[in-house]
């Protein structure tokens, strides 16, 4: 059965020191880093989603949203903090103005580059756990894919907020899986 690996929003601004910092974001990088490497190996496509927005981003609070402004498009900001393998597909969210989008699937190809490809089953790391993350894999098991939370490569601004998304992702047929164990020995 084919499976991917989604990498959600591992950006500069995402990490310590950037524009909307998720607290010790930069503690799953190495994690992540292996998996990619397992996952490359066993044969899985490799996504990667990020924030890609224009400058007058809607969800930025000069222009009324939520957020400071982060992760415009060919900034260093919206930099990945992964080295990603050559053949790994990006899948850019929330790329105009007046769209906002925290789903990897929303307005993007993903879903379709998935089924083209035979994909099943897909494996969900990166951050913020309560936001991108739990909405991608909302998503995913709203069309239907086999969903497995990498639940030590994934980090949520707020731990309250990030344990609900957890359990909600739970209830709704995710299954909780920690990378350490799928890494085996290799991995300390
Ligand atoms: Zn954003």
């Amino acid at each position: 059965m084919g499976e991917a690996l989604i990498v959600v929003d591992m950006q500069r601004d995402f990490m310590p020191g950037g524009a909307l910092p998720v607290p010790e974001g930069d503690s799953i990088i190495p994690i992540i880093q292996e998996c990619i490497k397992l996952f490359s190996k066993r044969g899985a496509l490799i996504v990667a989603t990020r924030d890609w927005h224009p400058p007058d981003h809607v969800s930025f609070k000069e222009n009324g949203g939520p957020w400071p402004r982060h992760c415009v498009r060919n900034t260093s900001g919206a930099e990945f903090v992964v080295d990603l393998p050559e053949d790994a597909v990006i899948i850019s969210k929330a790329t105009e103005p007046d769209k906002e989008a925290y789903s990897g699937f929303e307005n993007t190809k993903l879903a379709e580059v998935l089924r083209e490809r035979g994909i099943k089953k897909i494996y969900v790391c990166g951050v913020a756990t309560e936001y991108c993350v739990r909405a991608t894999a909302m998503d995913a098991l709203k069309l239907g894919f086999e969903v497995h939370l990498l639940t030590d490569a994934v980090k949520g601004i707020n731990p309250e907020d990030e344990k609900r998304a957890m359990a909600e992702l739970k209830k709704s047929g995710a299954v909780m899986e920690d990378c350490r164990s799928l890494l085996g020995n290799s991995y300390g």
